[in-house]
């Protein structure tokens, strides 16, 4: 990405390019607190004409550089970027690099139809690459099938808790990209109701390339919890779902981090692979914990001892959180340390009824 031109910009013109980039940041994200209208008015957003008047009164000629960064941008900010000025208005309209990779999740994903799925992906003119949808409970099998028959290179599917999904709609589109050559590389689908054994082997059939490829890399649950579609996770491995030895269900099936479990593994025995009914995993390590072990954590995530030992405590109740809800706490007024937000709602309750009671 070259952003440096031959020549040197003069003070001026550099110093104009950086109010217009700050300018244009600055309505992006004022307009991002209009996420809820945004999303209502998806459809009439990218054809609306009345706001361009009030754009060019506003606004300069945006900096190069945003029209770089589009490419990149989920769709929730693209659509925002709609409402800056009429240039980037107009790039993300009319052109087909930043609808290539539709990533919707939420706020937006509540309220995704079939109808604005298709609106927003036939901006790729049929050319869309990866479509990537969590938790979209309105969207159908229908909706689904029209957009792969648009758009038939699609090689990433993720489709996580999409609830109206089913099994069977799901097949019919990874055969329906499966027609063309190795087009469909990795597909999400955990969170689908109903799935089973025999539907799994259906979709491997589909998509699997060469029966002789070596075991996927394992899943350790910590990993998945902060990133569910991580690179590592899709580098190797075509579905996220897997049949769970323990309640022969199709799930996440996880492994364990834990060196004696590994080492158990590579000896043939199931061990404690399984999901994550079936087996109870520490959320910071990854690790089996049996029920001994559990300890109490201010989030009512599952710790291991040797993870709980580690992470700091609320003053009240000495129970910690784990990492990826830190940002719950409350600082301790006057003391060093925190309080949870438990203990926390607590206080206030008994600083209301202290008060009350001195009246
Ligand atoms: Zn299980
Ligand atoms: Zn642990
Ligand atoms: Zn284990
Ligand atoms: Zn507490
Ligand atoms: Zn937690």
């Amino acid at each position: 990405m070259l952003l440096h031109t031959s020549t040197q910009p003069s003070n001026n013109t550099l110093k104009s390019n950086i109010s217009s980039f700050f300018i244009h940041l600055t309505q992006f994200s004022k307009s991002t607190n209009h996420t809820f209208y945004s999303l209502i008015r998806i459809a009439d957003l990218m054809e609306d004409e009345s706001v361009t008047e009030s754009m060019q009164a506003e606004a300069e000629q945006p900096h190069d550089a945003l029209f770089l960064v589009l490419a990149y941008l989920p769709v929730l900010e693209l659509l925002n970027m709609t409402q800056t000025c009429v240039s980037l208005r107009d790039a993300v309209n009319k052109d087909v690099l930043p609808w290539l990779n539709i990533i919707i999740e939420r706020p937006l994903s509540s309220r995704l139809s079939d109808e604005i799925l298709m609106k927003i992906t036939s901006k790729a003119d049929g050319k869309l690459r990866s479509l990537i949808i969590r938790n979209c409970v309105k969207i159908t099998d229908y909706g689904l099938q029209r957009v792969v028959e648009e758009n038939p290179y699609i090689n990433k599917l993720h489709l996580p808790g999409c609830t109206s999904l089913t099994p069977e709609g799901i097949i019919i589109a990874v055969k329906t990209l499966s027609q063309q050559p190795n087009s469909l590389k990795s597909l999400q689908i955990n969170g689908i109701y109903n799935l089973n054994k025999q539907h799994l082997q259906t979709l491997s059939s589909c998509l699997r390339t060469d029966p002789a490829q070596k075991k996927p890399h394992p899943i350790l649950y910590h990993h998945y919890r902060i990133n569910p579609s991580s690179t590592c996770m899709e580098k190797d491995r075509i579905i996220d779902v897997d049949v769970c030895v323990k309640c022969d269900e199709v799930q996440m099936v996880f492994d364990c981090s834990r060196g004696i479990c590994r080492q158990k593994r590579d000896r043939g025995s199931a061990g404690c692979r399984g999901c994550n009914f079936c087996i109870t995993r520490c959320e910071e390590c990854g690790g089996c914990v049996v029920a001994e072990e559990q300890e109490d954590t201010a989030c009512a995530d599952v710790l291991c001892s040797d993870c709980w030992i580690h992470l700091p405590k609320c003053n009240h109740c000495n129970k910690p959180y784990c990492k990826r809800h830190a940002n719950q706490l409350f600082s301790s007024s006057g003391c060093i340390g925190f309080v949870c937000e438990a203990c926390h709602v607590i206080a206030i309750g008994d600083s209301i009824w202290g008060d009350n009671a001195v009246e």
